[in-house]
């Protein structure tokens, strides 16, 4: 029997072509009598680092007690668009009672530390510099959670909006506590009640109404309730989250940010989970690796260690890591080399698996004659409306037989772009350009995604290419 026979059998409704989740391939595999294991990509690389020695879950759960420090909560800002995310995260730099005014410019490395002073006692607080949801979404796909607290921010004079409730409903999937800022109340008209009001349909109740979570009236623009809001966020850790960590062991954290620097090289700034980052680490952060040659705070301070959530900027990496890729420091630099190479390697594997899915002109007639599709879909895209308009005509008088449909889901005149391969991605098209080039970074997605693209500047050559496809009789290029 077909798989698909067999996964109806199960009560699932399948297509030849469609992707299965996980709890259907186990149900799949015990109907069968296989045991079906699935890898995740976090799976494959604990396995790889256990490969190294290092076993970083196993690592953090033989932490005793007297080995853990107080660490600073890290916090990250989101709420809708103009509701102040960006004056905000300012407004609290200047409120830092160590370097304040007088401690220079801070300089944008992706997240920074402030202090707060309350009843004599002065605690570090650390901000990731990056407001809204999309930067803690991104980060939180690879794996990474290096947010302790969310502060919601919401503007008294506009309300909860679409994005507000995008935040929040992101903060809390993640079981991250919410601090609610409500901003703007200097403005005339502002409500601050209201959002109190409209949030407790979300589940978010204002301690002073009885709730659990503290409310803060702000206005980001004149620098008031900003110490009440770094008092709530100190409260609000101290009410429920264990922010401990060892600094007393080699360092392992979260790339935040990072880019190629004219002068510097690769530089990215890290968040220091546990242990210590010091001067001369051997580090691997996702595929990159090196040893720190420097490091520099938010001021641009030159700075030799770093400990538990304190943000540093790293010089002395070989390539860019991406936002989210976890960092640890290894044993020597040839170990960090060799744990970036068998990632890289990793990667790669993935994405030639993940490429072979998609669908491409030359495989199109076997796939066709396995059953496996039943339409060609095209997307054009051409310099002038005229070509276009031309070539769509002539693809489409192509004569296809009887078992084949040719559609064209999309046209457009321009360079192909990053919304043309989400499509063609979704809709396992192939997208043929005439007379346009793909700005670099479209055809990076577009091998990534493993969508096929061509490029023709004569309409009968790529007439003759989609027969030819059509036909079985394309030879696949090498
Ligand atoms: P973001 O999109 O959430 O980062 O919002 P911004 O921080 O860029 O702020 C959007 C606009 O609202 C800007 O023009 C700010 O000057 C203004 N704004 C932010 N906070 C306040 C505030 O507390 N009071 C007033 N009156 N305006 C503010």
């Amino acid at each position: 029997a077909s798989l698909v026979t067999v996964l109806f059998h199960l009560g699932e409704m399948a297509t030849a072509t469609q992707s299965l989740d996980e709890d259907t391939f186990e149900a799949l595999g015990v109907e069968l009598g296989y045991k079906i294991q699935i890898v995740s990509p976090e799976d494959e690389d604990k396995e790889l680092l256990e490969d190294f020695g290092l076993d970083l879950d196993a690592e953090l759960e033989a932490e005793t007690d007297e080995e853990l420090e107080p660490r600073a909560p890290i916090v990250t800002v989101m709420g809708h668009v103009d509701h102040g995310k960006t004056r905000l995260l300012d407004a609290i730099r200047h409120a830092d009672v160590i370097s304040g005014e007088a401690g220079g410019i801070t300089q944008h490395i992706g997240a920074y530390q402030v202090h707060h002073e309350h009843d004599g006692v002065t605690r570090a607080i650390t901000f990731i510099d990056t407001p809204g949801h999309e930067a803690f979404t991104a980060m939180r796909a690879r794996g990474a959670q290096v947010t302790d607290i969310a502060i919601l921010v919401v503007a008294a004079d506009d309300g909860v909006m679409p994005q507000t409730i995008e935040a929040l409903n992101h903060a809390q999937a993640a079981n991250v506590p919410i601090v609610v800022a409500v901003n703007k109340v200097d403005k005339e008209g502002a409500n601050p009640d209201k959002i109190r009001q409209q949030l407790t349909e979300y589940n978010l109740v204002a301690e002073e109404w009885g709730g659990d979570t503290m409310f803060v009236d702000v206005s980001a623009l004149k620098g008031q309730g900003i110490d009440e809001l770094l008092q709530a966020v100190l409260l609000t850790a101290d009410a429920g989250l264990d922010l401990r960590a060892n600094p007393n062991k080699d360092a392992r954290g979260v790339a935040v940010e990072a880019h190629l620097d004219k002068g510097r090289g690769a530089v990215a700034t890290v968040l220091v989970n546990s242990g210590t980052l010091r001067v001369g680490d051997a580090i691997v952060a996702g595929t990159a690796h090196g040893r720190v040659r420097a490091m520099f705070d938010e001021h641009d301070n030159l700075v030799t260690e770093a400990t538990p959530a304190r943000p540093v900027l790293v010089i002395g990496l070989t390539s860019v890591p991406g936002a989210g890729d976890s960092f640890i420091v290894a044993e020597d630099d040839r170990t960090a080399r060799q744990i970036a190479e068998k990632r890289a390697a990793a990667e790669r594997a993935a994405q030639l698996a993940k490429r072979r899915k998609r669908i491409s002109l030359e495989d199109f007639n076997k796939a066709l004659e396995e059953g496996k599709v039943d339409t060609l879909n095209l997307i054009i895209k051409g310099d002038v409306s005229g070509a276009v308009e031309a070539l769509e005509d002539a693809l489409l008088q192509i004569d296809v037989g009887d078992e084949v449909d040719l559609r064209i889901i999309h046209r457009g005149v321009g360079a192909v772009t990053q919304n043309d391969v989400n499509l063609a991605t979704v809709d396992n098209a192939i997208i043929i350009g005439f007379n346009v080039r793909p700005a670099e970074r479209v055809q990076d997605m577009a091998d990534r995604e493993g969508v096929d693209m061509r490029f023709y500047s004569v309409i009968y050559r790529a007439l003759e290419d989609v027969e030819a496809s059509l036909k079985g009789m394309l030879k696949p290029e090498y």
